[in-house]
């Protein structure tokens, strides 16, 4: 420390007045401090970028003014040695402004004295060194980042030389920092990847900096892995000079778990087939290669016939070992290009990509049948198979399963061990009708069906005999429909019964509505053969006879089609016994069209007959037509059953039948079907009218024609 004369002599010194502006100017911040250590002047710098004001911080020990909560304890104490010591010293510490912002300072502090020949006391000159020190923080995480990643890194420079390598660099391939420093990562290649997939990798990090992909690569000790590695290219200060920076993972392990979820998504555990999925996905781009080429290709449905009692009879570990067998069967007979997969239990899907697939099936069934050996018995089993061809069937993957699926069904049905090939208008056939049951069931719910009612005539005094009940429906879009264009799809369908109870409480609650308008008309009601025998007809019947006492029953005729639901002639026989119990009236409808006429005539209760209107209409051409009415009016009388004509079209069939003894007649000759609101009006004129009016071409000209 040079005294204060050295400085200040005349010639080589300065004068004071200058030297204390260096005190005032320097952007270093400077504090004088007493003997005792407390705060004498400070300089404008410290003024500025501490919020300190000289007047407020004189007489004050600068740890009650600069120090705060972060400061180091152990520095501050190292400081207060010093001092005490009066040695000059330097030190990083953390100081705070007024404010309360900390900053970081390089403290270099002299302690000052008698032989400067100043009063006793210290300087200190301070550098506000929070940026170094905010970088150091910087550099100190990037490193520890760097050690402690669990990512491998790898620092090369410009010509790919290894610069630096992390620890995790080390576990993941086995090679020490000092063993790659300066060497190529070439050295970690497996070989695996072509010189192409390299240069394509260059060419993107020449582009664009970086690279990411998937690399297998080899460890020291030879062991193979794949990598997820990134590279990027980090450009200097100086221009033209980079270095890389590569950081990877082993996911191997990760790829290996992800074969597992594959193989178990898309395999099939026991046999080791492709399962359904797989299948799908082959089965898509199977079409579109067919497509292409302009090739056909087939889906078979292979279903084991009584494969159950296989597993049954031999028990689980036997049944998997025959669908291990014959696994290896089926795919001993395909082709390569074809796909043998297990749908699940017994079944399998098989996808033939050749043109003619006739024999194979064949020889699908012969290979099935050979006897399977296992636990020292021996199996014999057959299957159906269901088989469906694209582009014949257009439809797509999921749909032609479920195609060649239905037709394995018509395998089954026709007598196994067989197979069956799709039928799409069959199919389209079923999917109408599905279509049509849903429309209809929404206009049952809807109510837009009508009765529509046709009257029948007693031939011996042309008086009104009753009305018969025909459906209708009202189609919001395509108008009035006859029952020959919709009862054919509720015909043995979840609809039949609904429909029919309809009918029913709609033609006894119209004939409730006519009788409380003071007439006394009758009503046929149309009661399909399912109908007839639905476990509760008679108890509902009953009970809708009920809510109208006033009615009187007789004035209900059920009209019962012959039909083979009716073979079961006991349980008819009940029915409608009860229903005759009731007070109701039975008649067989279109007698004669059936197998079993003369069966019913004997057995079943019935107190009127219908002949068909296809015996009627040729009748007077036909002479066996004819001798038809006239043998069912024959037998009808021998059974004291009294008979109705239907489809009655002029007046030359209604004389002709009245001359055979026919007891009534229906039909256009008299009148159409017409809307229950017309019903009373027509029956009033019919009964003033009464005898019908022939014209000249033989039609009876009654009411409605
Ligand atoms: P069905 O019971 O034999 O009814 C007679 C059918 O012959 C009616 O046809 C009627 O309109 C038609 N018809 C009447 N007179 C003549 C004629 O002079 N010439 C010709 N060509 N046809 C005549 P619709 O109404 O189309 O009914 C057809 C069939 O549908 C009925 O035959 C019956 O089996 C069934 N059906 C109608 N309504 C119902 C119903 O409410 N329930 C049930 N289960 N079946 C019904
Ligand atoms: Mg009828
Ligand atoms: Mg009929």
């Amino acid at each position: 420390m040079p005294k204060l004369t050295d400085v200040l002599a005349p010639g080589g010194g300065i004068d004071a007045e200058r030297l204390a502006l260096v005190a005032a100017t320097t952007p270093n911040l400077v504090l004088f401090l007493d003997e005792a250590g407390t705060i004498e002047w400070v300089n404008p710098s410290f003024e500025q970028q501490t919020g300190h004001l000289l007047a407020d911080v004189r007489g004050r020990h600068p740890r009650d003014v600069l120090y705060g909560p972060d400061t180091d304890p152990e520095t501050v104490a190292r400081i207060n040695r010093h001092l005490h010591r009066g040695d000059t010293f330097a030190e990083d510490i953390l100081h705070y402004t007024r404010s309360g912002t900390p900053y970081w300072v390089h403290s270099y502090c002299v302690p000052i004295g008698r032989e400067q020949g100043v009063a006793p006391g210290y300087i200190v000159i301070q550098n506000n060194i929070s940026d170094r020190k905010h970088s150091e923080r910087g550099l100190r995480i990037a490193a520890s980042v760097f050690d402690r990643s669990h990512e491998a890194i790898l620092i090369t420079d410009q010509n790919n030389r290894i610069l630096d390598v992390n620890p995790a660099f080390s576990r993941i391939t086995g090679y020490s920092r000092d063993e790659v420093l300066g060497l190529n990562p070439a050295i970690l290649s497996s070989g695996r990847h072509s010189k192409a997939y390299y240069q394509s990798m260059w060419r993107s990090i020449e582009k664009t900096d970086h690279w990411r992909g998937e690399i297998w690569n080899r460890r020291k000790n030879g062991e193979e892995f794949i990598e997820m590695l990134s590279i990027s290219r980090v450009h200097l200060d100086e221009p033209g000079q980079h270095y890389f920076v590569a950081a990877f993972s082993d996911i191997t392990a990760l790829k290996n778990h992800a074969r597992e979820l594959d193989r178990a998504a898309n395999y099939d555990d026991l046999t080791g087939l492709p399962n359904r999925q797989l299948l799908e996905e082959r089965l898509r781009s199977a079409c579109n290669h067919a497509d292409r080429q302009g090739r056909r290709l087939s889906v078979c449905c292979l279903d084991l016939d009584g494969f159950k009692a296989v597993n049954n009879r031999l028990g689980h570990n036997a049944g998997d070992q025959v669908l291990r067998t014959l696994a290896e069967r089926l795919t001993q007979t395909l082709r390569s290009g074809d796909t043998v997969a297990r749908a699940g239990g017994d079944e399998f899907v098989l996808l033939l990509q050749s043109d003619d697939t006739s024999n194979v099936y064949h020889r699908l069934l012969s290979v099935i049948g050979e006897p399977i050996p296992v636990e020292g018995q021996s199996v014999t089993l057959t299957a159906s198979l269901g088989i469906t061809c694209y582009p014949e069937d257009t439809a797509d993957a999921e749909g032609l399963i479920r195609h060649a699926d239905q037709a394995m069904y018509s395998a089954k049905e026709k007598g196994r061990n067989q197979f069956h090939f799709f039928d799409a208008d069959l199919d389209q056939h079923r999917q109408r009708r599905r279509q049509q049951l849903t429309e209809l069931t929404r206009a049952l719910e809807n109510e837009e069906f009508e009765l529509y009612f046709q009257p029948q005539i007693r031939l011996s005094d042309w008086s009104l005999a009753g009305f018969e009940a025909l459906i209708r429906w009202r189609h919001p879009e395509t108008g009035l429909l006859s029952p020959g264009e919709f009862l054919p799809y509720v015909e043995n369908s979840h609809l039949e019964v609904p429909l029919g109870q309809w009918v029913l409480k709609e033609a006894i609650h119209q004939l409730n509505t006519w009788q409380e308008a003071g007439s006394d008309l009758t009503v046929s009601i149309n009661i399909t053969a399912q109908h007839l025998m639905d476990r509760s007809f008679a108890d509902y019947l009953e009970s809708y006879l009920h809510s109208h006492p006033e009615l009187d029953p007789a004035r209900v005729t059920l009209e019962v089609l012959e039909s083979t639901a009716l073979e079961d002639t006991r349980h008819a026989n009940q029915v409608l016994t009860r229903c005759r119990d009731l007070g109701l009236q039975v008649a067989l409808d279109d007698f004669g069209t059936g197998f079993s006429s003369l069966t019913y005539l004997r057995t079943l209760p019935i107190d009127l007959i219908k002949i068909d209107q296809s015996f009627v209409r040729n009748m007077l051409d036909s002479a066996s037509d004819k001798a038809i009415v006239e043998s069912v009016i024959f037998l009808a009388q021998r059974f004291d059953h009294p008979v109705l004509a239907e489809g009655v079209e002029n007046g030359e069939q209604a004389r002709l039948l009245a001359h055979m003894g026919c007891n009534q007649i229906q039909g256009y000759g008299i009148a159409p079907p017409i809307p229950a609101g017309d019903v009373l009006d027509w029956a009033s004129r019919w009964h003033r009218q009464r005898q019908p009016v022939v014209d000249q071409d033989g039609l009876i000209e009654g009411e409605g024609i």
